[in-house]
């Protein structure tokens, strides 16, 4: 090639790091000939999808040569069914993700300073660097958000911040009470974005916030939510975003007409009506978290609280080859390098059967 396309490209794209996704157990039985894989890298739901969720999308697919409904009508009288949240206040998005980059791409211009915390979620950096933002990483105080510091961080240029409650990779979360504090430092021009993806799996009496909660004190709050973890529905890519009328309307403006897919929408509208499905979920979580920590702490490992569906454990030293040795064994789980947390592996919680097949692995590993 005479050209270098890399030279062409804006500078911030070209020198992005791509997002590294969890190993797919496909590509581990290709490279070891190994069956019987347990994945636990992507904190996806142990249970597999709500019965419900699965008849109406199995349903929708009966009809693939129609177009999606682009507005997305029924899912939204469902999330307001459920949440009571008005229509005019909803986008839906192909995965939450595609969320966080919208709010971007509304609001942040090149050069504008787009605020996340050290650890967070790695889909924040992705999305303000592609928008050209200045990325502002704030330290991290014990692996958590320090929300003061990220509001002390807030300049004449700063557009947009993103938070997660409990946040991914780390677990960690914040109090209602401290996240009314730093909104309320935050000024009002300043979008915020507050990302719940494991809200549902929340210890009721930890003292965190509903950001739905949030959204009439705050108008420059936007709260997204997805259907990929408690409601077991990542392959079909659905979540949502809560906003004023006015955010709203902007997100809805950008995205692609057809962005969530018919078998999503279905699914998704029907996996809100599956509150056994919720429950059970929930209580697998809840199980399969105290038999993680109980099994780590046997084996003498430091683990991060987490009020998600994860642990992630600090090996004391570098993970990489802990990480190995377990695929060897045929359990996948989640190297933290990516995160600039080398001596850390996060953990999804799965089945009390998978739970014990990564805690038996990762104890022979760790003996020899
Ligand atoms: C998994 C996850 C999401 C959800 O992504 P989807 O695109 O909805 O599948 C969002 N935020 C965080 C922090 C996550 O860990």
């Amino acid at each position: 090639m005479a050209i270098d396309f890399y030279s062409l490209a804006v500078p911030s794209i070209a020198t992005l790091s791509p997002y590294r996704p969890g190993k797919p157990a496909g590509e581990l039985e290709r490279e070891l000939g190994l069956t019987d894989i347990v994945s636990l890298a992507s904190n996806e739901n142990p249970l597999g999808p709500s019965p419900r969720a699965l008849a109406a999308a199995t349903a929708a697919l009966s009809r693939l040569e129609r177009y999606p409904d682009g507005a997305g009508f029924e899912l939204k009288a469902a999330l307001n069914k459920a949440y009571g949240i008005s229509s005019d206040r909803l986008t839906l998005g192909n995965g939450s993700n595609e969320l966080l980059n919208l709010a971007a791409r509304a609001f942040v211009r090149p050069g504008d300073e787009v605020i996340y915390s050290q650890y967070a979620f790695v889909a924040y950096a992705i999305a303000a660097k592609a928008c050209q933002a200045r990325a502002v990483e704030v330290p991290a105080r014990d692996y958590a958000h320090d929300l003061p510091a990220m509001a002390d961080a807030v300049s004449e240029r700063t557009r947009l911040i993103y938070l997660a409650n409990p946040n991914n990779p780390t677990g960690t979360s914040f109090s209602d009470a401290e996240l009314r504090a730093f909104l309320d430092a935050v000024p009002e021009r300043v979008i915020v974005v507050l990302d719940e993806a494991y809200t549902e799996y929340v210890d009721p009496d930890a003292g965190l916030p509903n950001g739905l909660d949030l959204i009439d004190d705050y108008p420059n709050l936007i709260v997204t939510r997805t259907f990929s973890k408690a409601f077991g529905l990542a392959g079909l890519r659905v979540g949502f975003a809560v906003a004023n009328a006015q955010i709203a309307d902007l997100m809805n403006r950008i995205r692609e007409p057809f962005n969530v897919n018919a078998a999503a929408l279905a699914a998704a509208t029907a996996a809100l009506t599956d509150e056994e499905y919720l429950q059970q979920t929930l209580e697998i979580n809840r199980r399969g978290r105290q038999q993680l920590s109980e099994g780590l702490e046997r084996l003498g490992l430091e683990f991060l609280a987490s009020q998600g569906n994860f642990l992630t454990l600090d090996l004391q030293r570098d993970a990489q080859p802990v990480f190995e040795a377990l695929l060897r064994q045929g359990v996948i789980v989640r190297p933290l390098q990516p995160y600039a947390m080398p001596r850390h592996l996060r953990v999804t919680v799965g089945t009390e059967q998978e739970n014990r097949r990564f805690l038996d692995a990762l104890a022979r590993v760790l003996s020899c």
